[in-house]
């Protein structure tokens, strides 16, 4: 699964481009892709196709004659719509100089743009259109003996993007990018990708994804990208961050304590799991799994690494002590260093600052493990064993 972005740049402005082309790629741009509307973008794609760390795909949209030259300029892909390029005698040139390159061509299907002759279909059954579309611009690469590309169905509309590709997917067996055209701001286009995009990659359709927001910062869209694929658990990067929605029980200022700790693990490559938790009342059980924690309360809070306590400290040093522990972590070669003084300490703060009646999942697990050894066996549990099962909670 490939996360890819476009510069927001002039391309022709070979100093901007670079710069963002380059913090995108620090991002975890897999690959980038560069608007080629005019000559002076090819002339600059020559220099970014040869200075880039990640592969650059031209999007000419709807010149042919640029897609050659962009091909000619070494573009890693080049990104057209046959359906407006000036009809198929004009696509065969490009499939053909892309052959003799080798260059993978990326063809797409935009819901604002379909052919003419699909108008009709697309005011009844538009989903239905944009599949014909695309597949008929599959067909058409067929014909031309071109099967190096990808394909792409984009709309505004995300249970639309939802049918069409799951409906294409069944269709064709090329590879998909996906992504839902002008989503919006930061905001409503981040929540509309993850729902149509997230959907997508949770039924395993998708190959290459683009999130489409309303930012000049492109690498926005790649830190977006990379939250999807890392919520579904197709590829890792970076830290996970973890943190409770916080309620009433809240004592001290976790926003910007959050705000903090998601900041300064930008600069960790490793993907540890960071928890941070309003408050220690339920204890610390549902963070148990994350490799480091902090837990806070009005004067002072507790570290705490997979579901055991390291140490308490007052509440205004919870980050940075923090972080100083998960840098120990590190220096000792992925190991956690335990003083086991602090921790006893850490321990009774939190046992006078936990809730003893809150139901944690250890004490759930705890009294089910206990009711169910305690249980006497009774008549009924013996015709049927599961029947039979009380629980005692006390
Ligand atoms: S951890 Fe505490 S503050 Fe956060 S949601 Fe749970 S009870 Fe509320």
């Amino acid at each position: 699964m490939a996360v890819q972005t476009m510069t927001k740049t002039e391309t022709a402005d070979l100093p901007a481009t670079m710069d963002q082309i380059r913090r995108v790629a620090e991002a975890g741009a897999d690959l980038v892709r560069v608007a080629v509307p005019r000559d002076q973008d090819v002339d600059a794609l020559r220099t970014i196709v040869r200075e880039s760390p990640i592969p650059v795909i031209a999007d000419i949209h709807f010149n042919y004659t640029l897609a050659l030259k962009a091909l000619d300029a070494g573009a890693h892909c080049v990104r057209l719509n046959p359906g407006n390029i000036g009809g198929p005698d004009k696509v065969a040139k490009v499939t053909a100089r892309a052959s003799e390159l080798g260059t993978p061509l990326r063809i797409g299907v935009n819901s604002g743009s379909l052919p003419k002759h699909l108008h009709e279909l697309e005011r009844e059954n538009p989903v239905e259109a944009l599949v014909t579309a695309a597949v008929e611009f599959v067909e058409l690469m067929e014909r031309l003996s071109f099967e190096n590309f990808k394909v792409s169905i984009k709309s505004t509309n995300v249970p639309n993007t939802i049918s069409s590709n799951r409906l294409l997917s069944e269709r064709i067996p090329y590879p998909l990018h996906l992504g839902i055209t002008e989503a919006g701001t930061k905001w409503s286009g981040s929540l509309k990708s993850a729902v149509g995009l997230g959907t997508l990659l949770a039924d395993g359709i998708g190959d290459t994804i683009r999130i489409s927001l309303s930012t000049f910062h492109a690498e926005e869209e790649v830190k977006v990208a990379w939250e999807i694929l890392k919520a579904l658990k197709l590829r890792q990067r970076g830290p996970v961050l973890i943190a409770c929605p916080t309620c009433g029980r809240l004592q001290f200022d976790m926003d910007s304590v959050v705000a903090e700790v998601e900041k300064r693990l930008e600069d960790y490559e490793d993907p540890i799991e960071v928890s941070v938790l309003g408050c220690a009342v339920n204890g610390i059980g549902e963070a148990r799994h994350a490799d480091f924690g902090i837990t806070g309360a009005k004067d002072m809070g507790m570290i705490y690494s997979r579901g055991e306590p390291l140490k308490k400290v007052p509440t205004e040093r919870l980050v940075d002590e923090l972080f100083e522990e998960i840098d120990r972590y590190y220096a000792a070669g992925k190991r956690v260093v335990r003083d086991e003084a602090d921790a006893a300490k850490a321990r009774e703060w939190l046992a006078e600052n936990e809730d003893a009646t809150a139901m944690t999942p250890e004490r759930m697990a705890a009294m089910e493990a206990a009711s169910v050894d305690e249980e006497p066996v009774r008549l009924d549990e013996e015709l049927s064993p599961v029947a039979g099962r009380r629980f005692t909670r006390t």
